[in-house]
């Protein structure tokens, strides 16, 4: 028998486009183009494709998801997958939070088998909760890292954290250590790696000059924390104000700035607390925010209390913007959380536009444009790679239009959030089966 050209998936589909609009089939059907990567042929209504199609169509080639709805992987633009065990310890501040829990996490991955051991169930969690890409922390260590890139399925750029000051003696570095590290990461992994000072306080101007030289030079992604509280912001200018070269430095960003850390391959997480010539900064260097609004939400909701970020001034400042998780500052894997939360914060405050529309966009093709990988990902395009996920739906959940059934998908967990981890049930990269909730385990593909 010949071997079919196409793949045909049946259910609602959702494909975002920008903050406005998503198309939306409440009954659609996603083609699917064999091959290596299997690609989306497009996405049309099931009614037409199915006589458009019916000479392809076979019992074989044909999986009908029923009550349920397809969606493009989404991209988690920061988190640290160092940091799973403390999702969910208590956050009173940042710097204490980091201090009694964070760094004595991250210290346990000095060793390659619990590297390697935890690198195996990570990222098939991430897998199963349908992130796809985005920008990934790991811990000081080479054996963490070398970990994380070999398990992580998808569009990821991954960093080895370097600090080389202010840090606890077991996770501090010397500015040679963190330089070399650099340098090995970027000669064995190339652009999978992103230059990753954790954040002012722990690296040396010189490191973060050196080391953004050698990953510009790769073409390499840079990713830091930038103002995410009010005491880390007067930490970091107290601090730098004391160095040669720094002694009149205005903000935060112009820390960054004199480092050549900016850039438009530049992922700064947070950026709450800006002012308005460090919009400008960012702006005219390119450089583009990940706003973690369930990390940033009130430690009663489980958060740091950083601060609600106010992306419409971000927008009008024409700087590029995604969403992302901020494990373990956020508590939940799930993009699907993040987004609740961004949509239910702003609610809550009165501020209106954030929309369900505009916060898939953000967990999705924002952050592939934002990771230049758009041209092949980030939605359901026609000609893009198929990466999709399934969302199963209740039977009853009102489809009229793509806000809608967006707001009803958020909603539904809202009580009980780590149940948005449990929510997809098929992943699909490239074309191949990632995960699969019906089967007994989950399935890599090679
Ligand atoms: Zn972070």
């Amino acid at each position: 028998m010949k071997k079919s050209r196409f793949r045909f998936c049946i259910a609602a589909v959702l494909n975002p486009k920008n903050d406005r609009k998503c198309e939306f089939f409440p009954r659609g059907m996603l083609v699917i183009r064999e091959g290596s990567p299997a690609t989306i042929h497009e996405v049309i209504s099931y009614a037409v494709g199915r006589v458009k199609y019916q000479r392809e169509i076979t019992s074989t080639n044909l999986i009908d998801f029923g009550s349920a709805v397809i969606l493009p992987g989404f991209f988690d633009m920061h988190f640290h997958w160092v940091q799973d065990d403390v999702r969910e310890m208590p956050k009173a501040s940042l710097l204490k939070w980091l201090e009694n829990y964070t760094f004595p996490a991250e210290s346990k991955f000095k060793s390659a088998r619990y590297s390697k051991q935890k690198a195996t169930v990570f990222f098939k969690r991430l897998s199963s909760v349908g992130t796809l890409g985005g920008g990934c922390y790991s811990s000081i260590h080479w054996c963490a890292l070398e970990a994380a890139l070999k398990n992580v399925k998808g569009d990821f750029v991954v960093g080895n954290v370097l600090m080389d000051m202010n840090a606890p003696k077991e996770l501090l570095q010397t500015e040679g250590e963190a330089l070399a590290i650099t340098r090995r990461a970027i000669s064995k992994f190339g652009r999978r790696v992103a230059f990753t000072p954790r954040f002012a306080i722990t690296t040396t101007p010189k490191v973060m000059t050196a080391g953004g030289l050698l990953a510009d030079q790769a073409g390499c992604f840079k990713q830091s924390h930038l103002s995410e509280t009010p005491q880390e912001i007067e930490f970091v200018l107290g601090l730098f104000r004391k160095l040669k070269g720094f002694e009149k430095v205005r903000s935060y960003t112009d820390i960054y700035h004199k480092t050549n850390m900016l850039g438009p391959r530049s992922l700064m997480a947070h950026g709450i607390h800006l002012t308005h010539p460090e919009l400008k900064t960012l702006q005219q260097t390119k450089t583009a925010i990940v706003h973690c609004p369930t990390s940033n939400a009130p430690v009663k909701e489980r958060g740091i209390g950083s601060g609600l970020f106010d992306f419409k001034r971000i927008e009008r400042a024409k700087i590029r913007w995604a969403l992302g998780s901020d494990i373990g500052g956020g508590p939940f894997l799930s993009m699907l959380d993040v987004m609740r939360s961004f949509v239910d914060q702003n609610k809550s405050a009165g501020i209106s536009g954030a929309t369900g529309v505009k916060a898939l966009y953000r967990a999705t093709l924002a952050g592939a444009e934002i990771l230049q990988v758009s041209a092949r990902t980030g939605n359901l395009d026609a000609g893009k790679e198929a990466n999709f996920i399934v969302l199963p739906l209740e039977k009853n959940i009102r489809i009229k239009t793509a806000e809608s059934l967006l707001q009803a998908i958020l909603k539904r967990d809202s009580k009980k959030r780590s149940r948005y981890d449990d929510r997809v049930s098929y992943v699909s990269f490239q074309g191949k089966t990632l995960f699969d909730r019906l089967s007994t385990k989950s399935v890599t593909s090679k």
